[in-house]
């Protein structure tokens, strides 16, 4: 980095929130996917002032800046392809305030997910699209990549919460979206464009999310069954029964194999599992449609359903779902692991797909993920010292990707494009569709300074 440069950043943001350390710069290189690409520096401003001083010195030197907050991200959204300077939000960690009587919440991007869960604890309130990372990763990464978690269903994703935004603009301009109302109509929707954009149109300073109140009562089931089929046909009749469980996950007979063989965890042998959960504010409520789901299960011949007694019960059934990932992994040196959706009725033709396609290209995987809301984690596993199955791995991926989309579906429910997904970008998207992308990145970021080299922009 040139020293006239290093220097106005360093009087901005002070020393010790200035890095271009080796150890710092290879940290910052790398997120949660296979992708990594070296910054030339780091800042951790902590002001939105520092933010927008920042920018504008990028922007007048031409200098890319990759936003980023904990990097978890899976699709290597926040590493810096094109060099330049990462922004580390981490700093920017304060919840400004908690406002129950409007039901809001407004706070800085660094807050970690967890630390904004234990805030609304004592209220009685929280924010729901809980991302299995969300003990690390930030609430500006959230709203950044529109995560979702195994509540959608029932609560939707990040984008359902987003209330309003602070971001600072390429140029170093700051702009203020949305409204602190439950609803506006007020000109063009500016949250949503920048909710999901991945850093790539400006950075996000201050959040205010919509929060709900906090279930009192649940109630946790699983099921089995032989054909995977049946599994599917009865998620998509759980989704029309009347009833909206707060959690409905698929394991295929993969994913119950591995955790029987790997992870010494006693599951019967069988097609598909379905755990489930639902929630309300009395006992009666969350039991009544517990009892709604089991009627769909028998009918859709489940030759076995469990509904957890006790707590500790279903949080043991919890545990088995939440070592899949972790427990399939072990089974090759790497993975990849996808998060196509699929509209609900035809999640039954994703899962047989994606069994089919992974077999032919003989690749182990399992499938798992929120069938509940049509995003399914299909995780295939490889050598990458054997080029012939990394070939084929990818393209495997590929043709998962062709699937879901000619079902109707997307490339990705949850994690983003980012480096990943960007070469198929053409399979979802339209040439009209893509030249619109296109015209908002030139709109908002001319000079391409902002998260360069992402989305296919
Ligand atoms: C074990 C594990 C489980 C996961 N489970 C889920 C899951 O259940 N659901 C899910 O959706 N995701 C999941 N993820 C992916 C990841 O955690 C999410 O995408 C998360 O939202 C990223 O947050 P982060 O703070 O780590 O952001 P980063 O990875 O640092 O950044 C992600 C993107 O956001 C941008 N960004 C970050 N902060 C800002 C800002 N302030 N302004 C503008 N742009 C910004 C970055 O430039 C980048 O493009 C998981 C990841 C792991 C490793």
């Amino acid at each position: 980095m040139e020293e006239n440069i290093k220097k106005e950043l360093i009087k901005i943001v002070g020393p010790d929130n200035f890095t271009e350390a080796l150890i710092d710069l290879v940290s910052y290189s790398y997120d949660a996917s296979a992708n990594d690409h070296r910054p030339l520096a780091a800042v951790r401003p902590t002001s939105t002032v520092q933010v927008a001083d920042i920018m504008r010195l990028a922007w007048e030197n031409e200098i890319p800046v990759t936003p980023r907050g904990a990097g978890t991200g899976l699709a290597g959204a926040a590493v810096p392809v094109q060099g330049g300077l990462v922004m580390d939000m981490a700093l920017m960690n304060r919840i400004i305030a908690i406002r129950i009587p409007d039901r809001l919440v407004v706070l800085e991007p660094g807050v970690v997910y967890e630390d904004l869960e234990k805030a609304l604890l004592p209220y009685g309130f929280f924010f729901p699209p809980d991302p299995a990372s969300g003990k690390v990763c930030t609430i500006g990464g959230n709203v950044a990549t529109n995560a979702g978690g195994i509540r959608g269903a029932k609560y939707g994703v990040t984008r359902d919460y987003v209330l309003a935004l602070e971001v600072v603009l390429a140029d170093g301009r700051i702009l203020k979206t949305g409204a602190s109302c439950m609803k506006s109509v007020s000109g063009y929707d500016l949250t949503r464009l920048f909710t999901g954009s991945e850093g790539t149109l400006g950075v996000i300073t201050l959040i205010t999310l919509k929060i709900s109140p906090r279930p009192l009562a649940e109630r946790t089931a699983t099921a089995m069954f032989s054909d995977l089929t049946d599994a599917g046909r009865a998620v998509s009749d759980i989704m029309h029964s009347g009833v909206i469980p707060s959690v409905l996950e698929v394991l295929d007979e993969n994913a119950l194999k591995v955790l029987r063989e790997q992870g010494g965890i006693p599951m019967p042998a069988a097609r598909a599992m379905i755990l489930t959960e639902t929630d309300g504010y009395t006992e009666t409520e969350a039991a009544s449609q517990m009892d709604k789901i089991v009627e769909v299960f028998k009918k859709n011949r489940a030759f076995a359903v469990n509904k957890a007694g006790s707590k500790a019960e279903a949080q043991s059934l919890w545990r088995i779902r939440k070592s899949v990932g972790s427990v399939a992994a072990k089974l090759r040196p790497a993975n990849i692991s996808e998060d196509v959706a699929v509209p609900i009725s035809r999640v039954p033709d994703l899962l047989n797909g994606i069994s089919r396609i992974a077999t032919e290209m003989e690749i182990p995987f399992v499938i798992f993920g929120h069938a509940g809301d049509g995003n399914i984690h299909p995780r295939l596993m490889y050598d990458p010292a054997d080029p012939k199955q990394t070939d084929r791995v990818h393209r495997a991926a590929e043709g998962i990707f062709r699937l879901a989309c000619g079902l109707g579906g997307t490339l990705t429910g949850e994690h983003g494009i980012g480096l990943s997904k960007a070469p198929y970008m053409e399979i979802e998207h339209s040439r009209v569709s893509l030249d619109v992308m296109r015209a908002v990145k030139q709109a908002l970021d001319p000079k391409n300074i902002l998260n360069p080299g992402k989305m296919r922009l």
